[in-house]
C-alpha cells in the first residue's frame, strides 16, 4: 500500500484494519515538513518513510501526535526529527510507559487487543517515549506557505485531543476525536460531542481526515456526527 497524494503539500498512508495502523499524513512546506501521528511501532514509521522515499519525499521535520493512544503514538522513539504532543499526551503516555514496566500488563494488553498482538507478534518491543516539545492550548508552526495550526480541543474519544487546521489547504485533521472513549466502557459523551460539532462547524474546511477511515466532506462528517448526537 503507497502514498496517496491528495495534492501537492499532502499525503497520506491509508489506514490498515489489520492491525489498526492508523492514517499517517505528511504536509509539505517550502521550509519544513509536518507528519501527522507516530503510528503504532517502529515498523509502521518505517514503512511510512519508505513510502515517502518512494515519492521522492524527505522524511518529516516534525511530527504531532493527535492523542496517546498506542495506535498513534508507539512509532515516536522511531521518527525523524522532533515529536510534537499535548501536555496531557505526554502525562498519559508516562503512566502507561510505567505500566509497561510489568510484563503481565503488556501479556493483558495482548489478549485484550488482537491488533496490537499482530503488530508486536514476535516480541517485537514496545517503546514509549514522551514528546520532544509540549504544548498546552495552542501552537502554530509555519511551514513555509502554510500554516500548522495545532490546537487541544474537547471531544468525547480522549482527553488530550489534539486537532491540525491547515488553512491553506482548507484541511482539518481529526485523529479518533469523532470516536467513543474506548477507556471507559466505549462510552460517548454526547455533551462533548456537540462541543467537537461546534470546533468543526466553526472551521473553515472543506475536507476533514480521521484516524482510521478515508477522507471525508466536512458536510458528510456534520452529518454523520449530528445523526449520532441526538
Ligand atoms: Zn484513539
Amino acid at each position: 500500500m503507497g502514498l496517496i497524494k491528495f495534492n501537492n503539500r499532502i499525503f497520506y498512508l491509508s489506514h490498515e484494519p489489520n492491525t489498526d495502523r492508523p492514517l499517517l499524513t505528511y504536509i509539505k512546506g517550502d521550509e519544513f515538513s509536518l507528519a501527522i501521528d507516530a503510528g503504532n511501532s517502529a515498523d509502521h514509521v518505517d514503512d511510512f518513510y519508505k513510502a515517502l522515499e518512494s515519492e521522492s519525499l524527505k522524511k518529516p521535520d516534525l511530527t504531532v501526535i493527535t492523542h496517546w493512544h498506542w495506535d498513534h503514538t508507539f512509532g515516536m522513539h522511531n521518527i525523524n526529527g522532533l515529536s510534537i504532543a499535548h501536555k496531557k499526551t505526554n502525562e498519559f503516555l508516562k503512566e502507561e510507559k510505567n505500566r509497561l514496566r510489568d510484563s503481565s500488563y503488556l501479556d493483558n494488553l495482548k489478549k485484550e487487543n488482537i491488533y496490537l498482538a499482530r503488530e508486536y507478534a514476535n516480541n517485537k518491543d514496545i517503546i514509549v517515549t514522551l514528546s520532544d516539545i509540549e504544548f498546552e492550548d495552542e501552537l502554530v508552526i509555519n511551514l513555509g506557505g502554510l500554516r500548522a495550526e495545532i490546537f487541544h480541543t474537547q471531544a468525547p474519544h480522549s482527553e488530550d485531543t489534539v486537532l491540525v487546521y491547515i488553512h491553506e489547504e482548507k484541511i482539518l485533521f481529526l485523529g479518533d476525536s469523532t470516536s467513543e472513549d474506548f477507556f471507559n466502557n466505549n462510552y460517548m459523551d454526547i455533551d462533548k460531542l456537540n462541543s467537537l460539532i461546534d470546533t468543526i462547524e466553526k472551521i473553515d474546511c472543506k475536507t476533514c481526515i480521521l484516524g482510521h477511515t478515508e477522507p471525508l466532506s466536512k458536510n458528510d462528517l456534520l452529518n454523520y456526527l449530528k445523526s449520532i448526537s441526538v
